[in-house]
């Protein structure tokens, strides 16, 4: 396809982790890097310009929800993505297929509509798949609605965002061997119509990720590596279920990465859906280059921040009494505005407990710091050979390093 848009600018000798720049037609992205969720075409509470003040390089847009609301043509009109949301630096979109698959699991029908994901009743968004694509019921007002691999790719044309997601299959982790490699298989033929759509239909600027699945079957995922890979897409993401467990997910992961060295390294790697503190630095060292999840910016919407405790899973549930009377900041030292201006989790748990707007946008401001914090470590530590030591510090409950991190310079 297009020229290479990786490079690949350090590597770490005892481990697979790369650093790298990632170029997009909105600017570069300093690899490893986390990529906040920009879900609804927001950053929830926070404006675009704040997010890139953080240190972040790229936002990710979900499809389904923008086709739904409010409409990729309505977003067209404003100029694509960029414009309605007024965030000028690379966007990825994620193809709809997670969405899509999920209905029926609640989650997605809670999304939608603003609910709490957790203790609610699922809502059994009936679908129906079929070697054309899915049929399910929209969430918001219970037609019946279509997506295929060329509505999604159709949709993030629309969306115009630097990076597009082909549309999978992506499988839960209660389904079998059988089903697996089929669905897999079935995600392959949906990749040929994604790239088939986008090299006549799609933006020549816009990068296209075909997507490696298989479950938690290493034949399976070997496979869906050397698939993808023999259609020379412009990068790779890694989805679909990792397994049961952090173990499973660290071999899953490894199983794929292994399958992409050699000739096909200077592919981006992007990891669906992982983003806690250990899952990062883990994925650094298997050899990701940028991951996305909703939990650092939940997790603050619900009371907990990110800390440097191992043992606490790396967080701290400020909805505790315990918290009540605190006086200590969420971590001493931390740049964010919560920590720098000197708020106390006795605060921070009061607004919390009231759904108090400063409060959720505070503690997610702290949160989206401190990955900020980690993967500039991260970087660092690969660029100047010392990965293994800042793994292990940082494994073992070491802040990462405190200066707030440096914006990238545009690329225009
Ligand atoms: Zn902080």
């Amino acid at each position: 396809m297009a020229a290479p848009c990786f490079e690949i600018t350090a590597r770490d000798p005892g481990s697979r982790a790369r650093a790298g720049v990632l170029t997009t037609a909105h600017g570069t992205v300093r690899t490893p890097a986390f990529v906040p969720l920009a879900t609804k075409a927001v950053v929830k509470g926070i404006e675009a310009r704040e997010v890139e003040a953080l240190g972040f390089d790229m936002v990710l847009g979900n499809t389904f929800h923008l086709w739904l609301e409010p409409g990729h043509e309505l977003i067209a009109g404003f100029g694509g993505l960029h414009e309605f949301m007024g965030w000028d630096r690379p966007i990825i979109t994620d193809s709809g297929g997670f969405q899509v698959f999920s209905m029926g699991h609640g989650t997605v029908a809670d999304e939608v509509k603003g609910r709490s994901p957790y203790g609610s009743q699922r809502d059994g968004g009936v679908h129906d798949i079929t070697e054309e694509g899915v049929t399910f019921k929209n969430p918001r007002n219970g037609d019946t609605v279509f997506m295929g691999p060329e509505t999604s790719m159709e949709v993030q044309a629309g969306l115009s965002s630097d990076i597009a997601l082909v549309f999978d299959e992506c499988t839960p982790f209660h389904v079998d061997r059988d089903y697996t490699a089929r669905s897999t298989e079935r995600t392959h033929r949906w990749l040929d119509r994604c790239l088939a759509w986008h090299a006549e239909h799609g933006p020549r600027e816009q990068l296209v990720y075909g997507i490696v699945q298989g479950g938690v079957y290493e034949d399976l995922r070997s496979e869906a590596a050397a698939a993808v890979l023999s259609r020379d897409p412009d990068g790779i993401a890694i989805g679909g279920s990792l397994g049961a467990e952090k173990a499973q997910m660290y071999e899953v992961v490894g199983w794929a990465t292994a399958q992409l060295e050699g000739a096909a390294e200077t592919k981006p790697r992007h990891l669906l859906g992982i983003g806690e503190v250990d899952d990062l630095i883990r994925g650094v060292e298997l050899g990701i280059d940028t991951f996305d999840c909703v939990t650092p910016t939940r997790l603050g919407r619900h009371g907990v921040a990110l800390i440097p405790e191992p043992a606490k899973r790396f967080r701290v549930d400020l909805t505790a009494a315990k918290y009540k009377a605190s006086t200590e900041p969420i971590e001493d030292g931390c740049p964010c505005p919560a920590c720098s201006h000197g708020h106390s989790r006795g605060y921070l748990r009061y607004l919390a407990k009231n759904r108090e707007l400063t409060g959720l946008r505070l503690l997610t401001l702290h949160n989206l710091v401190y990955l900020a914090r980690l993967m500039r470590d991260l970087r660092d530590a690969i660029a100047a050979g010392t990965l293994a030591e800042t793994a292990q510090a940082l494994r073992g409950g070491a802040p990462p390093s405190q200066d707030p991190v440096e914006v990238a310079v545009p690329a225009r």
